[in-house]
């Protein structure tokens, strides 16, 4: 068992049109690790370390990070893990509009997270040398909405049975993958029409399950050696009726009406980032909200965990911005415990 932290990057994303519009003023800026944010009106700046930072404001910036660079550094490194055995989990957190879904899912060429993650990993699948291993998939897409949970698939799982040795040619699967994925998208684009903003209210979960089996002979007798791992790639809803600060019972109160996941999921990293500091045992409620007892084995247990908070450079922004900024501070103080996960069976 390894101790790792949750590594958390921040990324800004370009002015929207709004914004060039309104000549808003740039008030988030990136140098290294480091992201300051210069407040408008009081002038005074914050600054935060994490460990990774992505400016994506503009192109012809020789730090410009684009969807490539940020899968290189913040995913990639899941992808690895995953096939050694670990559960993985990469979660996008900020305001509604400052590029959530376009890091996660993005588009056409300019595709996200979780398009790369599994066009990768097929394309591992298919390259392997090793004949001997089988490998299990399973895919899952649902979205939490109003602490419910809804299919975005008409099957809840789909699963693909891949024996390298048989399909070397990893195409149809990724073909495969990518109609599953749209469909998704679709469905949850369409649930989202005629509730305003069901779509920034929702968290969306994409899940794989991936099994594989290595069969080896020992002495003339068959071992099957199976490592399974668990990948969470997470888009979550805006967090702007929702800021880290609402820990204390009255403003719990107060919120019937926000994010009960979201928010449970701030009490969560407020309290492991307190058990991690304190190193000693803190109630963890993951049980008070449909989000976080999914996530559970991905914040403060088994897994290997990353989390992208975005932002919008603009100056009418800054509060949410800061808001988001303060509690990716607190996730970065997370311990998760995490190890391989792996049964042999003669
Ligand atoms: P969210 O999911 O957080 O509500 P979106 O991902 O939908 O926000 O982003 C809002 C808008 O900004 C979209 O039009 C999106 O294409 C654009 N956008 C977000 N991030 C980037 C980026 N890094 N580069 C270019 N456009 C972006
Ligand atoms: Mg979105």
């Amino acid at each position: 068992m390894e101790n790792s932290a949750v590594t958390v990057a921040v990324r800004v994303r370009p002015f929207s049109v709004r914004e060039k519009a309104e000549k808003a003023q740039q008030v988030v800026f990136m140098n290294k690790q480091e992201t300051t944010v210069q407040h408008p009106d009081s002038k005074q700046s914050y600054s935060f370390t994490y460990d990774f930072s992505f400016c994506s404001i503009d192109e012809t910036d020789p730090e410009f990070a684009s969807q490539q660079t940020v899968y290189e550094t913040l995913a990639k490194p899941l992808l690895e893990r995953a096939f050694e055995g670990f559960n993985t989990c990469l979660f996008a957190y900020g305001q509604t509009g400052s590029g959530k879904s376009y890091t996660m899912m993005g588009f056409g060429e300019e595709a996200g997270m979780i398009p790369r993650f599994c066009q990768e990993l097929f394309s591992r699948l298919s390259s392997t040398e090793n004949q001997e291993v089988t490998c299990h998939l399973e895919m899952s897409y649902f979205e939490v909405y109003n602490e419910k949970i809804h299919d975005l698939l008409t099957q809840l799982i789909y699963a693909f049975q891949l024996r390298v040795r048989e399909h070397p040619v990893h195409g149809p699967y990724v073909a495969e993958l990518s109609g599953w994925l749209e469909l998704g998208n679709k469905q949850r684009a369409t649930a989202a029409t005629g509730m305003n903003d069901k779509s920034s209210r929702s968290h969306s979960v994409f899940t794989l399950v991936m099994t594989q089996t290595k069969t080896e002979c020992v002495e003339g007798e068959e071992h099957d050696h199976r490592i399974t791992s668990r990948i969470n790639l997470v888009d979550l809803a805006g967090s702007e009726r929702c800021n880290s600060a609402q820990t204390s019972g009255d403003r719990l109160r107060e919120g019937a009406s926000i994010n009960r996941s979201l928010l449970t999921l701030g009490k969560v990293i407020c309290a492991l980032s307190e058990q991690a500091l304190s190193r000693r045992k803190v109630f963890i409620p993951y049980r008070e909200s449909v989000l976080t007892w999914l996530l559970k084995e991905s914040l403060g247990g088994n897994s290997k965990t990353a989390m992208i908070a975005t932002l919008s450079p603009a100056a009418s922004s800054v509060e949410e911005s800061l808001s988001t900024l303060r509690y990716s501070q607190q996730a970065r103080m997370i311990i998760n415990l995490a190890k391989v996960n792996e049964d042999t069976n003669a």
